[in-house]
């Protein structure tokens, strides 16, 4: 069993100095064993710091890891069960693939047969079979990383960690070597935590995933609950690609219907917009407190008709992608949002539509405390 779990898990850079920084702020978290948890966020957010406290690469100055039932604390990295696979690659220029793969079982002085029905199993399953004799310059960026990936493979960890790994390659190989790694991740059955800034890594490749922020765990769910559910507007943004739209407004109740009506501006008129049941019961909690409508660009609509669930807007830039297209906008308000919308409309600069929002998919948000109001 490799759950690793980390309670109060905290970490302050150089304490009781002038320059102490508090990169992560006493986190709880569960990973289950054979999960592929990834961690996101921000660069600084402190991601990178929490797996190098898992691996052992820096000191944990407050709360417990435990690798299934031991606390890891004070155990030494190479005796925690791990291997870790860098962003770097980390391989040793004057040695082979084979020597690169084999260096970790040599100096745990593995016998040698084993080494080498290992590593010939790792090349097998990482296509680098006839590169065993190459040395890292004669290697792509992908195959490197597959040397790193093969050099974790042969110690047999119980826990598997990822920092940044793809973060060197092309955009094409990247996508090729997300593919070879969730396969892997099938493939071994083992716990992996993999850490990225890349919000699609996240979603494709994460059974779960944990959106982090100053320190601080924002949300922990899998891919589609955080990007269908999320729970805060940070998480909200973070997840999905043009990311929510948010309109500053408040909710008011007329002959028994709920509205958001956006803030008002010099430029023009708010929108006010009838409120579905589901918001409508999150509108009368919110009582007049400031509230922000969230909608993905993908959940607006061209309506052909007006109505008190439709706004107007103008737009400002229309990008045809092919399958669909972007529509940069403004409200009367002179707020700018994205609509992505299909393709098969022919869209003017300055032409005026009517919108729908689909309301199923969109939430309402706290302005202050920013979290979604349910
Ligand atoms: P990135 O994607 O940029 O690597 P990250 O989320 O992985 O970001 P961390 O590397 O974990 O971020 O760093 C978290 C915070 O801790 C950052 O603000 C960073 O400046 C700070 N930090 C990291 N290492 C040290 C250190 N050795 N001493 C002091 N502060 C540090």
């Amino acid at each position: 069993m490799a759950t690793v779990t980390l309670n109060q898990f905290d970490k302050t850079y150089n304490p009781e100095k002038k320059d102490s920084f508090h990169a992560v702020k006493g986190i709880n978290l569960e990973i289950r064993d054979k999960e592929f948890m990834v961690f996101v966020g921000p660069s600084g957010c402190g991601k990178s710091t929490t797996l190098r406290m898992i691996a052992g690469l820096e000191d944990i100055t407050g709360g417990a890891l435990k690798i299934g039932e031991q606390i890891m604390n004070d155990v030494e990295p190479k005796s925690r069960g791990i291997a870790m696979v860098f962003q770097n690659y980390a391989l040793y220029p004057h040695m082979t693939v084979f020597d690169n793969m084999a260096f970790g079982l040599k100096l745990n002085k593995t016998p040698r047969d084993e080494i080498k029905r290992r590593v010939d199993e790792a090349a097998d399953i990482l296509g680098l079979t006839t590169m065993l004799e190459r040395k890292p310059k004669a290697l792509s960026g992908g195959q490197r990383q597959r040397v790193a990936v093969g050099r974790a493979i042969v110690r047999k960890p119980d826990v598997f960690l990822f920092d940044e790994p793809l973060s060197n390659l092309d955009a094409k190989m990247r996508v090729q070597m997300r593919t070879e790694i969730s396969r892997l991740h099938n493939r071994l059955n083992a716990t992996m935590i993999y850490v990225t800034h890349d919000q699609v890594e996240a979603m494709t490749m994460g059974d779960r995933i944990c959106v982090m922020k100053d320190g601080n765990i924002m949300q922990v769910d899998e891919p589609l609950k955080l990007y269908n559910d999320p729970q805060n507007m940070f998480v909200a943004s973070f997840i999905g690609s043009p990311p929510m739209n948010f309109f500053s407004g408040h909710c008011i109740e007329e002959n028994s219907a709920h509205y958001f009506v956006e803030s008002g501006s010099k430029q023009g008129a708010p929108f006010k917009v009838r409120l579905i049941h589901r918001l409508a019961q999150a509108a009368r909690k919110q009582n007049n407190r400031p509230t922000v409508f969230g909608v993905r660009p993908e959940n607006i609509q061209i309506s052909e008709v007006a109505g008190d669930e439709t706004i107007e807007a103008t737009i400002d830039v229309a990008e045809p992608m092919g399958a669909e297209s972007y529509l940069y906008l403004n409200t009367p308000t002179g707020k700018s949002f994205i609509a992505k919308v299909e393709a098969n409309h022919v869209f003017n600069i300055g032409q005026s539509v009517h919108l729908r929002f689909n309301q199923e998919r969109a939430a309402l948000f706290d302005e202050e405390t920013e979290a979604v109001v349910k």
